[in-house]
């Protein structure tokens, strides 16, 4: 282990002591010189003694840890972090041929910090959030093909707009394994979707609603659902599977839209309880009239991506649910989301509840839904929990 050294200022240890997994600027003491961002650090005390190693970068996180244990950062230690991952994701049943996308690696929820990998079928799609994971990119993509052996044939490295903004990282995104020949489509709860891991949004697929669309599945029986921010119509294609009676899918995207008719025509080819709109949300909402649809899908994008956006996105998050309130048939459910990390579940819980009471509709609260678990949350890093949702019964 030979590794550049920083050490803290007295006291600043106590939360490495309690494993959370940054080191703000401001508890450093003192660093060797020419640290270069996104190399691997060993962290002491102001006594001297080791406290953990992790990722060096510019700002103010100034470390993300990888270990509270002294230990070299080598395949062998990727290896270790991800097997204990796929091992979590196979023993709850995620990896089967039922279900062959789920999300490998959580960041700080899998003690990998910066580092997400989501899985489609052969494909795992890798996309860095720190200058270190990026920096390591190959040496984790070996241990990636170790790990998970023949079921792997490509990794595609997606972090151009998820690194901190350095022009001179190289960051394009593109196959570091594999990309010849790749399995177009993947299954979640046996329901066949096309991930599009180059164009799309994100990984591709939003896998993280996947426990929320199988709720929602049991309650389309008989419904005229709208999918509001279908993105790929994940929702959709449960509610078709869970007998609605129609599917409206909305998205502001056009490409979206295509996704969506895509992933709908091939679980249920040509079937005619399906429609999608490429409309923005709230002027469509605008245009149904009330009693059009029992059951309403409210997922849109983070409204608050930081702390100055949370008052306006709270705003965003009532103004939403409101439009939804006023439009719902009488014994309607609304399933209603936020995937903005800084805005807590008690705030949106807030925002709903003023939506409900503006429109002076009779609203209880049947579940409140969570991110699933392959998106894990450490429990000493909190901040890893972002999705949160209710599902609410309107008379
Ligand atoms: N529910 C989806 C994920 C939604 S992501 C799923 O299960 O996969 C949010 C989506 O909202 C994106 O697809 C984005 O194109 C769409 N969007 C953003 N702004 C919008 C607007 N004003 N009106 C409609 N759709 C919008």
């Amino acid at each position: 282990m030979n590794y550049k050294k920083i050490k803290l200022k007295p006291k600043k240890e106590d939360s490495l002591r309690r494993f959370h997994p940054w080191i703000f600027s401001g508890a450093v003491q003192e660093k060797d010189n020419d640290l270069t961002e996104g190399e691997v650090v060993t962290v002491y005390t102001t006594a001297g003694d080791f406290i953990a190693i992790g990722h060096y970068q510019i700002g103010s996180i100034e470390v993300r840890v990888l270990s509270f244990e002294e230990e070299d950062i080598d395949q062998s230690f990727w290896e270790r972090r991800l097997r204990s991952a796929f091992d979590l994701r196979k023993s709850i049943g995620l990896v089967s041929s039922d279900n062959n996308s789920y999300r490998l690696v959580h960041g700080e929820g899998d003690s990998l910090p910066g580092l997400i990998i989501d899985i489609y079928a052969e494909t795992a799609v890798f996309q860095s959030h720190s200058v270190g994971m990026h920096e390591d990119r190959l040496v984790i993509s070996e241990a990636l093909k170790v790990v998970m052996g023949d079921s792997l044939k490509n990794i595609y490295y997606k972090s151009e707009t998820t690194l901190p903004y350095k022009a001179d990282l190289g960051a394009e995104n593109e196959y570091l394994y594999g990309g010849k020949d790749v399995t177009e489509v993947a299954v979640e709860n046996g329901l066949k979707f096309y991930p599009d891991w180059v164009k799309g949004q994100k990984t591709g697929f939003f896998v993280d609603q996947r426990d929320n669309r199988a709720l929602l599945e049991k309650y389309a029986n008989g419904r005229s659902v709208l999918n509001m921010f279908c993105y790929t119509g994940g929702f959709s294609f449960y509610a078709m599977r869970g007998y609605a009676k129609l599917v409206h899918s909305v998205d502001s995207s056009s490409k979206a839209i295509m996704l969506t008719n895509k992933n709908v025509e091939i679980n249920f080819p040509d079937d005619k309880r399906h429609e999608a709109y490429a409309e923005d949300a709230f002027k469509f909402l605008g245009k149904i009239n009330k009693g059009d649809y029992d059951l309403i899908v409210l997922d849109p994008p983070a409204f608050a991506k930081h702390r100055g956006a949370i008052r306006n996105a709270l705003q965003g998050y009532k103004r939403l649910n409101a439009v939804a309130f006023d439009k719902i048939a009488s014994g309607g459910i609304i399933f209603t989301f936020s995937c903005s990390q800084v805005i807590t579940k008690e705030a949106f819980r807030l925002a709903v509840f003023s939506a409900a009471a503006m429109s002076g509709r009779k609203v209880r609260i049947l579940h409140q839904l969570s991110q699933p678990a392959d998106h894990p949350v450490n429990i000493y890093h909190p901040e890893g929990e972002y999705l949160k949702g209710l599902v609410l019964y309107v008379e």
